[in-house]
């Protein structure tokens, strides 16, 4: 035989784009541990244990917290699509792709989407929000992205929930490429509902969307008039699987088939964030953003945003390199992933991921000496 890519044999890359991101060999071993029925109690103890753990992770103490299965975009879907009713009016905040994803599936839930702006590269200010809450006092979600993974933008979310709720509004985060990786405080910052996904901070790989409800959201979805428009994302037939129906593990019911070994893979990639500690891991994303940028700010390299994000570093492509040609010699020379632009940013930008077990001196070292060599 020729060869052929394998399936078994894959290369082994360096990911430092913007996710996957590298997935540690405790967590690739813990997804090929036998597969279970997803009602056996061993596996419910393991899913129970994985939603706890995500309460530690989101730093929450809501009982409606659990990975959705699926990637980051699932997770913003279920959001979407299990608190908006068709009518309802929703304020969405856009400095970048996510942003515009966010009003794309809210608006197929129906709704009206009024637009808080910001140009990429800039945050949205409280201000704004404010204002777009007098103008538009119906609406029933003010939606903003915490970790702009198009322009590396970090999101305050400081004073956000007290204006939204001033408003009996819910804010949504999406906290895909932040969870694991900065602060992110669910229940201190008053966040309704929010999402993320494993393979980003988390180095798991591709295929759950951590989500937690809070209680507002919980009574906004038992208030709703319409079905959930989506089957599979429907929360109220979820919980009865995740949470149970008398509580306490007992009264599972069969909603869909969890992705058995998946909920392995999550469960070991949050029991190593958890023994680093929140605060160590945010701290070790600190450090390597601010090496990381003292390299490539020698070399002449600028950063897009004024506000960075530690995970996601997007930096303007030197005057006169080729981008593609770049990245490709990165890839085959030195088997390193960096991300090229998205959106605006296309042929402008590389975007460079320094999250979870990617966060290393060693990593950025030899990123930096490899750009070197390449730009040179
Ligand atoms: C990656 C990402 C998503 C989507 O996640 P997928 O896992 O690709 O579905 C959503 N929002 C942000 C900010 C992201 O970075």
């Amino acid at each position: 035989m020729t060869s052929s890519p394998s399936t078994a044999f894959p290369a082994e890359r360096l990911l430092l784009g913007p996710g996957p991101s590298p997935v540690p060999q405790r967590v690739l071993r813990a997804l090929g541990a036998p597969t279970l029925g997803h009602l056996d109690p061993q596996y419910l103890a393991i899913m129970d244990e994985t939603c706890a753990r995500l309460r530690e992770v989101f730093r929450t103490k809501n009982a409606l917290t659990f990975p959705v299965s699926g990637t980051g975009m699932a997770g913003m879907e279920c959001i979407a699509t299990n608190l908006i009713e068709p009518g309802d009016e929703a304020i969405v905040c856009i400095n970048g792709v996510f942003g515009a994803r966010m009003k794309d599936v809210i608006e197929r839930c129906g709704a009206t989407v009024h637009v808080v702006e910001a140009p990429w590269g800039e945050v949205i200010s409280l201000e704004q929000v404010k204002a777009a809450l007098a103008e538009h006092p119906k609406a029933k979600v003010v939606t903003i992205v915490h970790a702009e993974t198009s322009t590396g933008v970090h999101q305050s979310l400081e004073g956000f929930a007290d204006a939204v709720h001033a408003q009996g509004a819910l804010l949504v985060v999406d906290a895909v490429t932040s969870l694991g990786g900065h602060d992110v405080r669910v229940d201190d910052w008053g966040i309704d509902a929010i999402f993320s996904g494993t393979q980003k901070c988390l180095s798991c790989p591709p295929g759950l969307a951590p989500v937690s409800f809070g209680e507002r959201a919980l009574a906004r979805m038992d208030a709703r008039k319409t079905k959930v428009q989506s089957w599979y994302l429907d929360v109220s037939m979820l919980r009865k699987y995740y949470l149970g129906g008398g509580g306490g593990g007992g009264g599972r019911v069969y909603h869909h088939t969890a992705p058995v070994n998946m909920t392995y893979a999550l469960h070991e990639a949050l029991g190593i964030v958890l023994e680093e500690g929140l605060e160590n891991r945010i701290a070790r994303h600190e450090q390597m953003h601010k090496r990381l940028r003292a390299g490539l700010e020698a070399m002449g390299i600028s950063y897009v945003p004024k506000r960075s994000l530690h995970t996601l570093n997007c930096v303007y492509i030197p005057d006169g390199k080729d981008d593609a040609a770049a990245r490709k010699r990165l890839l085959e020379e030195y088997g390193i992933e960096i991300g090229s632009g998205l959106g605006v940013m296309a042929g402008k930008a590389w975007r460079i991921g320094l999250m979870g077990h990617g966060a290393t001196l060693r990593n950025v070292d030899l990123l930096l000496a490899a750009l070197k060599e390449i730009l040179r």
